[in-house]
């Protein structure tokens, strides 16, 4: 394993997420991720009616994506479960099929940022109606800060993505920030990793929420946000919050995560 940074010495919150070498390692590790963080959805909540998508772009073929085969219920997600899907939207190796808007979305994502390991999306109870208002997030809360000027507007009435050229006009929009508000639809996050997409949904998800609770809310100022943004997104953010949810919500930790939804040995 791969830990790049260093953790001054005293404090128990600099943690980095561990990175296998090998990629066939890496492989199985965000595999295992990957069906941890959509048990995390569903422990949320999220994906009741089969909408939305977690996906990892895969180590030893950049162009081919992992995700959860349709059908399976979030919260019941296992490694084995995670399907590779190629470039043209076929499954490699598994007579199951995957969700066709999930890879409209996702393919182009992954295409656009080479940079971007995996990508979050689904419709939730506040990021939903957030996105009916068509606009950015204000820093209001000094979550919503991490967000700033680090998100864009898909402001687009193709709310049910048909193709992929919906998909390639969201990752326009994306451009190189981290999130893009998907307008009358949702949010959608990317990340690093499995566990800095998936946790960076989960904040901007309750920043929604506090943005939709407080309508007469004055913003933090530009250089404030700067600062605390630049201050909350320490390298392992993502990865130590995940961390944080999965043990709140799973009850373990993602160190451990085969134990709960099963390990995967790359053939
Ligand atoms: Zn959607």
């Amino acid at each position: 394993m791969t830990v790049t940074g260093a953790a001054p010495a005293g404090f128990a919150n600099d943690d980095l997420e561990p990175v296998a070498d090998d990629p066939r390692r890496e492989r199985d590790r965000r595999r295992v991720q990957l069906a941890l963080a959509y048990r995390l959805f569903g422990a949320l909540r999220w994906g009741e009616l089969g909408d939305g998508h977690i996906t990892a772009r895969d180590p030893l073929a950049p162009d081919h994506f992992w995700m959860l085969a349709h059908g399976v219920s979030f919260d019941a997600a296992r490694t084995a479960d995670i399907v590779l899907v190629a470039p043209d939207g076929t499954v490699d190796g598994d007579p199951r099929l995957v969700n066709r808007a999930g890879y409209h979305i996702h393919r182009p994502l992954h295409d656009a940022r080479p940079d971007v390991v995996a990508a979050a999306h689904t419709h939730t109870a506040w990021g939903t109606p957030f996105s009916a208002e068509r606009r950015l997030i204000e820093p209001v809360t000094q979550e919503a800060t991490i967000f700033f000027e680090d998100h864009a507007l898909f402001d687009d009435e193709e709310v049910q993505i048909l193709g992929l050229d919906g998909g390639r006009r969201i990752a326009a929009a994306l451009g190189p920030r981290r999130a893009v508000v998907l307008a009358n639809h949702g949010l959608l996050t990317v990340g690093s990793s499995v566990a800095d997409a998936v946790a960076h949904f989960v904040i901007m998800e309750r920043v929604a929420e506090a943005v939709l609770k407080a309508p007469g809310a004055r913003p933090i100022g530009a250089e404030a946000a700067r600062t605390a943004r630049d201050a909350l997104n320490r390298p392992g953010n993502g990865w130590r919050t995940f961390r944080w949810l999965a043990r709140r919500h799973l009850g373990v930790d993602p160190l451990d995560a085969a134990e709960l939804v099963g390990p995967a040995t790359t053939a």
